[in-house]
């Protein structure tokens, strides 16, 4: 059974720094929870999470999940889903990449995560070119806008051609 309760979760707060820290261990693309939807809005701010293009909302405990260019969950904003990425280890911080579900954010920041394959400029998918996109988890929301992006820049293109 899914868990809602989110008990296998624990929020560790140093110098004000908030992260999302587990419990127990989970094997890859096992659900970790059920994401909770609280207050839906339609501009984002630096605690919601996008689950449609002008859909926001907050989720509760997983505000805490911070950034990460190589994440260990995913958040499947379609089945509003959290999933084990890879094997996660009992204590480990959980995270997830942020433009996987976030085109635009409200308040950009700069990664020091170290991965090899950091994007250092956290801002959105908007902001990200394809060839790092790829190779990421995206929500459906996020590869619609991107094909709506593609399209309106074609079009955009025959106009200035006179096509
Ligand atoms: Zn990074």
């Amino acid at each position: 059974m899914v868990s809602t309760t989110m008990e296998t979760l624990s929020i560790r707060t140093e110098n004000k720094f908030r992260t999302l820290i587990t419990k127990q261990t989970y094997k890859k693309g096992e659900v970790i929870c059920v994401m909770p939807s609280e207050n839906i809005m339609d501009k984002p701010n630096r605690f919601t999470v996008q689950i449609a293009k002008d859909k926001h909302t907050h989720v509760g405990k997983l505000a805490a999940l911070n950034h990460s260019c190589d994440p260990n969950v995913i958040l499947d904003t379609e089945n509003m889903l959290m999933i084990a990425r890879r094997d996660i280890e009992k204590g480990e911080e959980l995270s997830f990449f942020y433009p996987s579900t976030e085109w635009e954010m409200q308040a950009p920041f700069i990664c020091l995560c170290g991965a090899t394959n950091c994007i250092h400029v956290v801002a959105g998918a908007r902001f990200l070119p394809l060839s790092t996109l790829e190779t990421q988890y995206l929500s459906k929301h996020i590869r619609e806008q991107m094909i709506d992006l593609l399209n309106n820049t074609k079009q955009h293109l025959k106009k200035i051609q006179g096509k």
